[in-house]
């Protein structure tokens, strides 16, 4: 039986970025991390935008509005340091009608309340910026930025493990007991004992925070964002990131346009519900998954309001029929015709859902004694990263 003070459980940005801060803080600790797939960030931290956002959409006050702006900053910080590839090239949120002026105007009042860099331009200086969208007015924060989110996952554990910090791949944690003095780790291939443990495990949160009695009012609900990209000879119709006004009654950007880091031009996600938690194609379906999503009273509430199910009906044909995904990019850039979209990958968002139905928006931690259990690491959490494990380090000090 392997003993540690720390287990981590979770090889995504936020349990290797935890893990990584917690021994910065305290060097001599014994710690490791236990992730089941073969590799660190297989699942949401690189199958994603690799946006930095910048906080003009976080409501202020919450969790991620107060870590989103230093976090976009330590996360670019970083990635110079790492030689992490990044391209600092701003985003613009458009409004595509006279009618989302006043999404813009309430972004705008957001950002400058969470203490972002935004800036509310005309039409003119928009097409200066992006000759190509379509517009009446933007709202451009210019510390937006693209970055290879994997690189970074992977910078980080060498810092973990250049800290002494041990990696156990391959390895599904399966059972959990808390008694008194020690947590019991139950993996497929073992069991450890730890101080204190941290779970940081994306799309199964809750069932890993139910083994301890937490959470229990939460189900993981996932939703798949499936992206297309432009073909190579139209990706210089995008500059950098244009994003439609969102729809502020649910937490999803809509469908952008977005330069990677490595020169593509992303088109999506869109957040269609998925028929399980690693369903990353429509003809992938756990039952399993969707058996115990249709026994959970907070799924059927969240499905009885109507304003989802609306939403919820746009995303499926815009998962099933790709003209609908054309449909919408053209209302940011109308220029783009069929063919000018390929399909490209798809991330699974780990939402979680409360017993009144709602979505929960903002990072959320449970804990009890001796563990500490990330919920809702939700976008964007790769932006929040950085100051939000400072903020899990100071948890588990409770506990030193
Ligand atoms: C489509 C999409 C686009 C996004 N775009 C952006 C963006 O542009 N910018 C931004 O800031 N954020 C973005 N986000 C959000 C961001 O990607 C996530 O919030 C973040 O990656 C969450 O990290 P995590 O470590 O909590 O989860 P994950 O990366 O999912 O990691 C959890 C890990 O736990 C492991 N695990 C689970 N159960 C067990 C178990 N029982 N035993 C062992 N290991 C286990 C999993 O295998 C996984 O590797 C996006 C998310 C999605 C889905």
């Amino acid at each position: 039986m392997e003993n540690f003070d720390l287990v981590v459980v979770g090889g995504g940005i936020i349990g290797v970025a935890a893990l990584r801060s917690c021994l910065k803080r305290h060097p001599g600790l014994k710690a490791c991390l236990v992730e089941c797939e073969p590799e660190l960030a297989a699942h949401q931290s690189s199958r994603n935008s690799g946006v930095v956002h910048v906080g003009y959409n976080q409501k202020p006050g919450t969790i991620k509005a107060k870590f989103v702006v230093e976090g976009s900053r330590r996360l670019r910080q970083f990635c110079r340091e790492h030689k992490v590839p990044l391209v600092e090239d701003g985003i613009l949120v458009v409004a595509r009608d006279e009618s989302e002026v006043q999404v813009l105007d309430e972004l705008h009042k957001r950002g400058l309340a969470n203490g972002a860099v935004v800036e509310l331009i005309n039409q003119d200086r928009l097409l200066q910026m992006e000759p190509h969208a379509s517009g009446v007015a933007a709202l451009s924060a210019p510390e937006g930025a693209s970055f290879d989110p994997r690189a970074v996952v992977l910078a980080l554990a060498d810092d973990a493990r250049a800290l002494g910090a041990q990696f156990y791949l391959s390895e599904q944690v399966i059972g959990l007991a808390e008694d008194t003095n020690t947590v019991r780790i139950e993996t497929t291939k073992r069991t450890f004992t730890t101080k204190i443990l941290v779970c940081a495990a994306g799309l199964y949160a809750d069932r890993l925070a139910h083994k301890v009695g937490l959470g229990k009012r939460y189900q993981m609900v996932p939703f798949r964002g499936e992206y297309h990209e432009l073909v190579p000879e139209r990706r210089s119709l995008v500059r950098s990131h244009i994003y439609p006004a969102p729809n502020l009654k649910f937490p999803f950007l809509g469908v952008h346009l977005s330069r990677t880091f490595d020169g593509r031009v992303l088109v999506g996600p869109g957040a269609v519900l998925a028929m399980g938690r690693e369903s990353y194609k429509n003809t992938q379906v756990n039952f399993g998954d969707l058996l115990e999503m249709a026994g959970s009273p907070s799924f059927w509430k969240l499905f009885a309001s109507a304003d989802f199910r609306e939403v919820a009906q746009k995303e499926w044909k815009k998962s099933l029929f790709a003209s609908e995904v054309l449909k919408e990019a053209q209302q940011l850039l109308p220029e783009l015709r069929t063919g000018d979209l390929v399909p490209s990958r798809a991330g699974i968002r780990a939402q979680l859902v409360s017993d009144s139905g709602q979505l929960v928006e903002d990072l959320t931690i449970e804990e009890s004694a001796l563990t500490i259990q990330v919920l809702n690491a939700v976008s964007p959490a790769l932006t929040c990263s950085l100051p939000f494990a400072d903020h899990i380090v100071d948890l588990i000090e409770k506990r030193l």
